[in-house]
């Protein structure tokens, strides 16, 4: 946008004296403060005219990209599309203006939400029994770990404490276990991205009575199925630990295959990617977890559950112990108005719909690959589920990173992908297109991924200075985490 105004602080487009109201003078009398109460000099807050605040707010609203405005293909954070549906459910004044406190018998209906929702999604993973309190994906992994050791402690073998986790896990697999107090184990993946079994089975070998878990993300960070599901999780059954599943992005499994059925015995969703709740941003967020038969009673309480036709909440015991199924591990039932949301979605779908989830998201991400493996280096070949990476450009020598690639694509209007993650590549370039795309949007991506190759081959200058198109151009990451300057005043006095 040309304009004089737009990309400026509002403390630039100040005027002193300028106000964006007026309110009736004398009607009320003078209500000056007394001296004495008052600050020897004014805030330094913006004065600005109603248009110019109005103005500067809605322009700085349509810099930030979201789902709504264009293609998010942002490897393992699921940015699907959210309906509005959703929205407008949550929205509902019975579902926000109750309290955590009223009385049951005034908020049947949104218990009912709750318990509804536990059952929908113990159909959707083959798992038991869920609760829907932990708040984020993490929080589920911590709560599903604190659960794991409840049960090893609950059968007096309280000494195991080892998570076995492969090296490509999500991050917060390794952070989770640390603060449950466990030892994380390191698995190493094949040279074809999946768990090297071999490793695994030197890992149990030289830990025969110490494993607590194994956490499994499946399909994995590659975007990979994991084949040796059935084997591995016996090996580690047999060792006498539990499988966890890191079902935060279940796309490419909702309605085909259930983590359950592969053996898994605790689980996290994260509603905020698989169930459609807008996320970025930081917030808020649920993170269900769903354990197997026979586990139900480790669930953390409050957890609601049916009684003949009324809902009631089982709550804490409130004893001496620690154990994760005497103890709260969020506020009250969650964010509840996620789980409202999720609910929506699911039922909006409804049982034949939910089941194309899985094949459509598999469908485009593979549509994508293969268009592009072409110009972009695919490190693992075959069929991938709901994602995939490149390690950057395949021609190596424009010097042209993954990094310029993602910030050209700002300037053709598309959201980058997850870049530098996961860790196995050095170029890494993650891509998840989720089910909800049209081909021509996927097409349109894929032009605009040649294009940006070609401009790689003949004038890569134009790449490595990208973005040009927005507000701001390319900042220093490295001085924006470490020098960061986050208030007006700071920069004044630069
Ligand atoms: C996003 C994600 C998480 C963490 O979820 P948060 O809600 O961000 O805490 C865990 N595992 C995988 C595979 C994820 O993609």
């Amino acid at each position: 946008m040309n304009n004089k105004l737009y990309g400026k602080l509002i403390f630039e487009l100040s005027h002193p004296g300028r106000r964006a109201y007026s309110l009736p003078k004398d009607e009320f009398g003078s209500h000056e403060l007394p001296s004495a109460m008052r600050r020897a000099e004014d805030a330094a807050l913006p004065e600005c005219d109603e248009m110019t605040v109005v103005r500067h707010y809605t322009n700085l609203s349509e810099n930030n990209f979201g789902v709504d405005n264009g293609f998010y293909p942002l490897g393992s954070c699921t940015m699907k599309y959210n309906p509005p549906i959703n929205e407008e459910m949550a929205a509902l004044s019975a579902f926000n203006n109750i309290h955590p406190l009223q009385p049951l018998s005034t908020v049947q209906g949104a218990l009912q939400v709750e318990y509804d929702l536990q059952r929908a999604l113990s159909a959707l993973t083959g798992m038991a029994d869920f609760t829907l309190n932990p708040c984020a994906g993490a929080h589920g992994e911590l709560t599903g770990l604190m659960i794991i050791r409840s049960y090893h402690e609950t059968r007096g073998d309280s000494r195991r404490n080892k998570v076995i986790i492969p090296d490509s896990a999500h991050g917060t697999n390794p952070a989770s276990a640390a603060v449950c107090g466990c030892e994380v184990l390191e698995v190493k993946s094949t040279a074809d991205g999946l768990v090297d079994f071999d490793d695994l089975k030197q890992i149990i070998a030289d830990h025969p009575d110490d494993i607590a878990a194994m956490m499994m993300t499946n399909p994995n960070t590659l975007g990979l199925f994991e084949r040796d599901i059935p084997a591995i999780t016996k090996l580690v059954h047999d060792a006498g630990g539990l499988m966890y599943y890191d079902g935060a992005n279940l796309n490419p499994m909702l309605g085909v295959a259930r983590p359950a059925d592969m053996g898994f015995d605790v689980m996290h969703l994260n509603l905020h990617k698989t169930f459609s709740t807008p996320h970025g941003g930081g917030g808020p967020g649920s993170g269900p977890v769903g354990v197997r038969e026979g586990l139900e009673p480790f669930l953390p309480k409050p957890h609601v559950v049916k009684n003949g036709d009324k809902f009631d909440i089982e709550q804490p015991e409130r004893t001496d112990s620690y154990t994760v199924e005497n103890n709260h591990v969020g506020p009250f039932l969650g964010n509840f108005l996620v789980i409202v949301r999720a609910l929506s979605y699911i039922l909006s779908l409804g049982k034949e719909n939910i089941k194309m989830v899985g094949p459509l998201s598999v469908l485009n991400a593979n549509y994508i690959k293969e268009s592009l493996k072409d110009d972009y280096e695919l490190p693992i070949h075959g069929l991938c589920k709901h994602e995939f990476v490149f390690n950057g450009l395949k021609d190596k020598s424009t010097g042209v990173t993954t990094m310029d690639v993602a910030k050209r694509l700002l300037d053709y209007g598309y959201h980058a992908p997850t870049i530098y993650f996961p860790l196995l590549f050095h170029e890494a370039m993650m891509i998840e297109p989720t089910e909800n795309e049209s081909k021509e949007t996927l097409d349109g991506f894929i032009e605009v991924m040649h294009n940006i190759a070609k401009e790689a081959r003949e004038n890569p200058e134009i790449v490595k200075g990208a973005p040009h198109t927005t507000p701001i151009s390319r900042v220093d990451d490295v001085e924006a985490a470490k020098h960061p300057v986050l208030t007006f005043r700071q920069l004044a006095a630069e």
